[in-house]
This record gives C-alpha cells, structure tokens and sequence, in this order.
C-alpha cells in the first residue's frame, strides 16, 4: 500500500476518530459482560497463588522458552481468574470541543493520578505480558492483586503525564504502538518508546496505521503486522510478542496470521473472549475519563 504523505496523516487523524467512535460500542460490550463475568469468575487478586518472587525479573520466563507440553488447553486457560487489564489512549484534560464520546477516551490529569493513586493505595501490583502469559498458559503464581495498565494509540501525553506518574508507584506498563504515529506531532518519538522499553515497560503492535484487522488481505499483514513489529523490534532492540486489535476489533482468521508473525498473545476490550484461542482475545475494559477512582474498582471487579 502506498500512500502519499498527507494521506498518512489523514489516517492516523481517521485513527484517533474511529477510535473514539469505538468508544459506545466498547461501552455497551462491557455493559453486558459484567454480570456474567462476575458471576463466574473470582477475581484473580483473591485466588491468584501469592508469591513476591514472581513478581518481577528474570524469575517470569519467556514464551519461547516454556515447552509446548506445558502450555494448558484452551478450557483450562479460560477458567483461570482473569487479571484486570485496563486500557488508556490520551491522558490530558479535556477541551470544550471534545465529543461526549471521547471523553472516555481522554482522561483529565487530574482524574488519571486519581485512578492510579487508587490503585497504589489498593495494593495493586502492576505485571507485564510475559507473567500474564506464564500465568495463563501454565498457571505459574502472580503477584498479590496483579494488575495490566496499557496505553494505546502512541500519544504523546503517556510518555510525558503518565510515564512520571507510573514512576512514583514503581508501576510498569504496556504501550501499544502504532507505527506510522511515531515522531509526529503529539505522538510519541522512536527515542521516547526506546526510553520506555529501556526503563522496563513493554512495547507491543498496534499495527501500521490502526486499520480494523478483519478487514486484512495478503499484503495488508505484511504492511500492517510485519513491517511495524520489525520496525519496534529495531527501536527496542527485544522481540516484540503482543498484539492489541485496533478498536478491539478481531475475528478468528486474524489469529493464525499473527501467531505465523510471532505474537505470542494478543488483546481485545471487553467483549468476551474466544473459547478456543483465550490468549489471543485477552479482556480489556478502557478506563474512562469520566471515571471516579471508585467507580474504576468497581468496573475492575465487575468485569473481570
Ligand atoms: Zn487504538
């Protein structure tokens, strides 16, 4: 696909609106998912085994290296406690011209050191992909109240408002990265994701350019997939191994394609999740700018 460069930024702008006009159907998705969620599932933070060893650091193998005869089947992963895994895009307080709709997608300084103020003083501790995936392919022990932050869509404001803020807890984070934003305006640069991989957060795909992965053909996983996971592997120097859908969006012929191109796990928003690839349609719920941090807990323990 070949595109001018004013076309490229008519698509990271189409990006950020089709994200926010995801919003109402990510909303009414995890509308209709809390009951049944908390109705079967245990919260991860009260039957998760405890143990402060796995917490960090070398101790939480890398998914090549976990043989294939220790990975559960599909059924035993899904019945493991889900951990909450919330879902950022723009931090910065919001603008008269800011939809209603986006605001749930763009949350007010303020309101964000609040969220994650909470979630410090709740003794919730932040894990990173490779233990998520060393806890539900193997059930191998999390850290007390294991939680996932993760911030899409490359804007700028989670290096410079969340990036510091995370750093006071000791919190770590995932930044899912859509290449073609890289070094514009209010995006982040290559340095700053080289930064934050540097500093221990991970860096994951957000394909090329956000277009919806159920649309894909042929070349599209090259330009979307391939070509954006070389491209973070050679600002980070590390194997990039998680993939979040644009918009959430996924279908099942989409996981043979990234499992070819070395995603080990991938994440949707809070639908629910497919009984038979469960690593690949990871729950996430985005936490909204509108949210108290009470009404955060409350969505974390009722969707997960
Ligand atoms: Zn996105």
């Amino acid at each position: 696909m070949k595109l001018s460069y004013s076309s490229l930024v008519a698509a990271a702008v189409c990006a950020t609106a089709f994200t926010f006009s995801s919003c109402n159907d990510s909303k009414s998705a995890l509308t209709t998912e809390v009951g049944t969620a908390a109705e079967t599932a245990t919260s991860a933070s009260n039957a998760v085994a405890t143990t402060e060893t796995a917490s960090t650091g070398p101790s939480t193998p890398d998914p090549a290296s976990i043989p294939a005869s220790r990975i559960a089947d599909a059924a035993t992963i899904t019945a493991r406690p889900q951990v909450p895994i919330l879902c950022y895009h723009q931090i910065r307080d919001w603008r008269p011209r800011d939809s209603k709709g986006a605001k749930d997608y763009i949350v007010p300084v303020e309101q964000f050191k609040k969220q994650i103020q909470m979630l410090a003083d709740s003794g919730y501790h932040t894990i990173l992909p490779d233990q998520l995936y060393a806890y539900l392919a193997t059930g191998a022990p999390l850290p007390p109240k294991p939680i996932m932050l993760t911030f899409d869509d490359t804007d700028l404001d989670q290096f410079t408002v969340a990036r510091p803020e995370l750093e006071k807890h000791g919190f770590k984070a995932v930044y899912f990265v859509m290449t073609v934003s890289l070094g514009r305006p209010r995006y982040m640069s290559k340095a700053q994701v080289k930064q934050l991989s540097d500093e221990g957060n991970v860096i994951g795909s957000h394909t090329w350019d956000h277009h919806n992965v159920k649309k894909y053909q042929g070349e599209d996983w090259v330009t979307q997939v391939e070509k954006p996971t070389k491209t973070l592997e050679e600002i980070t120097g590390k194997d990039i191994k998680y993939f979040a859908y644009p918009f959430g969006l996924w279908n099942p012929e989409a996981i043979p394609q990234l499992k070819q191109r070395g995603m080990v796990a991938a994440f949707v928003l809070a639908e629910k999740r497919d009984p038979q690839d469960p690593l690949y349609t990871i729950r996430r719920i985005i936490a909204s700018g509108y949210w108290s941090p009470r009404t955060l807990h409350n969505s974390m323990v009722n969707s997960f």
